[in-house]
């Protein structure tokens, strides 16, 4: 049985491989330090696209952006805003491009709502 003194609170193990000892604030978890960075890296990157990407913002690409937020689907956009459901599509694949999502549809389409709350 493992207790808990033998894990970060993040339960991984204090061993010699993941740990380190800081002079100021004591014992370190290697993992949790990786993760941590891993993160703010990610949050980072995904700000300064955004602001990039905010900047050369044109036509009506931040209103379908802010409407993609709300949980619309493409159809639903191109009704409330009288287009064509295909220029929705012209206007999400430009979205896509200037903040650098890549992937599948529907992971592309989560991380662009969610870039919009960042
Ligand atoms: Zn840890």
């Amino acid at each position: 049985m493992v207790s808990s003194t033998d894990t970060c609170r993040n339960g991984h193990p204090w061993d010699e491989v993941n740990t380190y000892i800081n002079p100021r604030v004591g014992r370190q978890c290697r993992e949790c330090d990786r993760l941590f960075s891993v993160v703010k890296y990610r949050r980072q990157r995904e700000r300064e696209l955004q602001q990039r990407a905010d900047y050369n913002m044109g036509g009506n690409e931040k209103d379908v952006w802010k409407l993609v937020s709300i949980g619309l689907s493409n159809q639903e956009i191109a009704n409330v805003r009288s287009l064509t459901r295909r220029s929705v599509e012209g206007v999400m694949n430009r979205l896509y491009a200037k903040l650098g999502i890549e992937g599948d549809g529907n992971s592309k389409r989560v991380r662009l709502a969610r870039m919009w709350r960042s």
